[in-house]
């Protein structure tokens, strides 16, 4: 029998990349597969906080096992701002707000230290535990780039002179945070 994962979102791409990720063993579902159409509040003071009472939520609603996620962009210099608050950061999910705000409050600063972070947190029967992945590198002072989403056009990770929204999406997703999460979480499922 095939596991059932139940992820916390109605973005099917999301749905579609972790079940190509998990493979053939897993059934992948959302919460539109569920007709779940609350608001969950994501009102933690952590990202795992935030992933954790999507997944709680999932797990408590329908007793499947449950993936939460929440992810950001981290800045050193801004006592790591945008953070928990990156997908709302000037205005809600206008990337081309929020970057110009995390360039406008970098204006001057010289340490450009940054990166992504992805948490998940899987709940079931067995709790509660949590998968991080982390991509670092330094943020430049202008726009570059079309691809991707987000903040990838101020970002360079470390080792490559492209940012992200320069970079081919498989090349990006070879080495993203995201991946980095999956990747853990797929181990602990085979390990299981
Ligand atoms: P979410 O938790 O995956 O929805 O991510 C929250 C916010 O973090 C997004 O709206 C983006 O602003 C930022 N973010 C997360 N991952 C990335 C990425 O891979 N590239 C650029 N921005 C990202």
């Amino acid at each position: 029998m095939k596991k059932e994962i139940l992820i916390a979102t109605h973005n099917q791409h999301k749905k579609e990349e972790i079940q190509q990720i998990l493979g053939d063993e897993f059934h992948v579902t959302s919460l539109t597969d569920y007709n779940l159409h609350e608001e969950i509040v994501e009102d933690g003071n952590t990202f795992h906080e935030n992933a954790q009472i999507k997944a709680k939520y999932c797990f408590e609603q329908t007793g499947k096992a449950s993936l939460g996620d929440d992810s950001g962009l981290v800045v050193e210099a801004l006592d790591g701002r945008p953070g928990i608050f990156s997908a709302r950061y000037a205005g809600n999910h206008d990337f081309a707000k929020n970057m110009a705000k995390v360039l406008e409050e970098l204006d001057g600063e010289e340490n450009r230290k940054a990166y992504f972070v992805t948490v998940m947190c899987l709940v079931d029967e067995g709790g509660t535990n949590y998968f991080e992945g982390r991509v670092h590198g330094n943020l430049i002072q202008e726009i570059r780039g079309e691809k991707g989403f987000g903040y990838d056009p101020i970002f360079i990770p470390n080792n490559y002179d492209i940012t992200f929204a320069e970079m081919k999406a498989e090349d990006k997703n070879k080495i993203s945070h995201r991946k980095q999460a999956i990747e853990k979480f797929l181990q602990f499922m085979e390990e299981k």
